[in-house]
Parts: structure tokens; sequence; C-alpha cells
């Protein structure tokens, strides 16, 4: 069996190389250039952890949880407001990630380099997919430079935008909350000096003052330094460098004029959108000032908040779909990467069936139906606005 994976994100390398360790046919297509630094950290539940923990090789697997964040203090997502005074605090979503990891959060960036370092040529940069054509029994994806690829499945990888989603299951309908967070991570030496309290130390946390303006906090201090978890585990993979950071981000309407932006965030460049990050806490407590002031100006960027609504069931095929290409979500839960690793681990299991002499279509329409069930929820719960700023909110568990 040979399997083709549009998108060389999270869920694409992560299946790549789990069908890679099992010994399956693999190459996974992805538009850009290169592993860029697209966002910074990432939290992990037990959904992701347990999906990495059957998809990746041993080695891998310790370079992940070696270089995910140090135990924090409190496993909570804790809700402050502007003077860090706490106001709640919400047990994170989904079932804690290990037992001696509980929780943790991972670099985006180290963790893809790690996924990637089991693919070699099997992973092919500056392949943009733009469709794709099925026969009774094969498949055959096209690039925009006019390259093919022929397989037995297609797997549609490559985030909200995915092309190959829109051919198999139509346009989605966006669901944009008309915000956008604008991102970025202020090192720990650049911090040096500042007294900051304890609870900055916690799982995750999220500010917000009276007039709703909404900070987050995420903590990462790596459990050991990147470089030499590579070096020992991963001898030949380049992961780079990563400095223990915090990151910090701002969720502010997309659109101006308003109280960050005279115009729109996305005509703002760093340095304008540094600024609007300096204006927004002016009337927050000194050390969250200083927090801000110091944020290396060069990490900031601006994304929109938003996800895709859910799809009715469909009959299955060849093609298939994970990740944000199916339940494309809102951050503000921490799942959407943890399930998009879920998906590549419920999708491989699938289709290793078909060795043992299972039916492909029927492995396909058995993963996405469990796909259903246990994303659904999720996604949809995450773009309800009640969930949002409310220490109580608990979506419905999912199957
Ligand atoms: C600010 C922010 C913070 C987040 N924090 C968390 C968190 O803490 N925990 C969590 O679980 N989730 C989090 N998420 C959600 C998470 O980032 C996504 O759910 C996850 O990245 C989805 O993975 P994916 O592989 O489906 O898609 P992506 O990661 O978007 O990957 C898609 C890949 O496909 C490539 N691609 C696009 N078009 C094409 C094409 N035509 N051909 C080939 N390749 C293509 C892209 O370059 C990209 O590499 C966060 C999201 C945001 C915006």
């Amino acid at each position: 069996m040979r399997v083709i994976v549009a998108g060389g994100g999270v869920a694409g390398l992560a299946l790549g190389h789990g069908l890679v360790k099992y010994g399956v046919d693999v190459e996974v297509l992805e538009a850009r250039s290169g592993i860029e630094a697209t966002g910074y950290r990432l939290h992990m539940n037990a959904d992701g952890g347990n999906a990495l923990r059957f998809l990746l090789t041993p080695a891998a697997y310790a370079a992940y949880e070696q270089t995910s964040r140090r135990n924090p203090r409190r496993h909570v997502l804790a809700i402050l407001d502007e003077n860090l005074r706490e106001r709640g605090a919400r047990a994170h979503i989904g079932a804690p990630n290990d037992r001696l990891v509980p929780h943790t959060a991972v670099n985006r960036l180290t963790l893809r380099q790690i996924l990637a370092s089991a693919l070699g040529e099997r992973l092919h940069h500056d392949a943009c997919v733009i469709g794709y054509t099925e026969t009774a029994d094969s498949v055959t994806v096209r690039l925009e430079d006019g390259r093919e690829f022929t397989g037995d499945v297609l797997v549609a990888a490559e985030g909200m935008g995915s092309p190959v989603r829109r051919q198999r299951l139509g346009e989605p309908e966006f669901r944009d909350t008309g915000e956008a967070a604008i991102y970025s991570r202020v090192s720990y030496a650049a911090l040096e000096g500042l007294d900051l309290p304890p609870v900055l130390e916690d799982g995750f946390i999220l500010a917000f003052d009276p007039p709703g303006r909404e900070f987050t906090f995420g903590p990462f201090p790596p459990r050991r330094p990147v470089r030499e978890v590579a070096a020992e585990l991963l001898p030949g993979t380049t992961l780079t460098d990563v400095v223990p950071y915090l990151q910090v981000t701002v969720s502010v309407p997309a659109e101006g004029p308003n109280a960050f932006t005279q115009g729109s965030v996305w005509d703002a460049d760093q340095s304008a959108l540094h600024t609007h990050m300096v204006k927004a806490v002016q009337e927050w407590s000194p050390v969250v000032r200083d927090i801000v002031d110091r944020i290396d100006v060069t990490s900031v960027s601006a994304v929109p908040i938003r996800g895709i609504a859910t799809t009715e069931p469909w009959e299955p095929s060849r093609v298939t779909v994970v990740g944000d290409a199916i339940h494309g979500m809102p951050p503000n839960y921490g799942a959407g990467a943890n399930t998009a690793l879920k998906d590549a681990a419920y999708l491989a299991e699938h289709l290793l069936r078909v060795a043992d002499g299972s039916d492909l279509v029927e492995e396909i329409g058995a993963y996405e139906a469990a796909m259903r069930a246990y994303a659904y929820p999720i996604a949809n719960a995450a773009q309800n606005p009640a969930s949002r700023n409310d220490a109580t909110f608990v979506p419905e568990p999912s199957a």
C-alpha cells in the first residue's frame, strides 16, 4: 500500500512518521520550502501524547518527551485579572498527557522536526497540492508545478484551507470569530531581574481586564537542552535550539479602529503589533508591562482565530481527511493539534489492518466515523462563544 499525505504540518508529519515506523510506503507533500517556525508552544494532552507514543519510533518519542516543558507547579489553566490576581482556574481539556509528564507542552518547531526525522526523502518540500483524480483502484494527486504522485490512499492534511478537503467534501464553512491572536515570545533570559509571580509558572495562564482585553501566557522551559537531546537520541537530525521562553498572546478584533489598532491587524508590521500589545497593558500590573516591553519584536505575528463548521457524515472512499482540514477550531482549548495527532494515530491503525486483509475503504470509513465521534464535540465546543473566559464552562465529553 502506498499512502500520499497532502500537507506536512503536525498531523501529516505524524502520520508519515508512523507509517514509516510500521513499514508502509508513504510520501508527504508539503507546500513550504522547509520546516519553518510557525507558532511556538503547543499544549499537549493525552490525545496527542498517546498518539505520539503509537506513531513515533522509541528514540523519537523519548526526544519528544525530553524536549517538552518541565512539569508545572499546578496542572490547570489559571484565570487571572490584570493585576495577576486569580479569578479562578479551569481543568485542561482532555486527560493528562502521561503519569510522569502530565499536561505538558512542546515547542511546535521542535515537534515537527522530530516528526520529520523518520521521513528523509519521503518528505517533499515546495510540493503544493492543487487537486486529485480518483479511480477504482488508485488516486493521483496533482501539484502546482505539474508533478503528480499516485498511491492507494490520499490523506488531506493541509489545514483549514485544504484543497483536497475542498474537492472531497466541498468548501468548508468558516466560522470566523472576527479576532486575531497576536502572539509572541519573550526569553527567560530577557525576564531576568523581574519579580515574576509563581502563577506564571503554572500550566497555562489566561488573564483579562474589565474591558475584556485578553492575554495568555504559556511558559516553555524545556526539560533538557534541545540540541543535547538531538545529539543523544536522534544523531543526524538537526533540532533547532530553543531557549526557555514565555509565550505571550493577546486576542484583538482583527479589523479596526478599536482599542488596539487604528486599522486592520493584517496591515500592521511586527513593530506595530508589538506597540499594540504594549498599549493594551498600560493599565495592567507593572510586572505585566515589563514582560510585554521585553518581548522579542522579531517573534511577533498575527493569526486569525477561526474554525470550520463540522460536516455531516459522508460515504468513505480512498481519499480521507485529518486535522484542521476537517475539524479546524479556535485555539482556546489547546486541542486542535492534539486532536489532529489522534486522527493520525487512528488512521494509521486502520490502514495497518489492510495489510492483514481488511478492506481499505471500510477501514477508512471506520476511522472517519470514530474521528467524527471524538473530534466534533471538541471542535463544536471550542467554537461556542460561551467557552471563552469562563472558568466553569466544560464541553460535552467526547466519545
Ligand atoms: C495561536 C494558536 C495556538 C494554538 N495552540 C494550540 C495548542 O496549544 N494545542 C493544540 O492542540 N492546538 C493548538 N493550536 C491548533 C493547532 O495549531 C492546529 O490544530 C494544528 O496545527 C492542526 O494540524 P494540521 O496538521 O491539521 O494542520 P497544520 O498544522 O495547519 O498543517 C498544515 C500543513 O499543510 C501545509 N499546506 C497547506 N496547503 C498546502 C497545499 N496546498 N499543499 C501542500 N501542503 C500544504 C502547510 O504549509 C502546513 O505545513 C493552536 C493554533 C493557533 C492558531
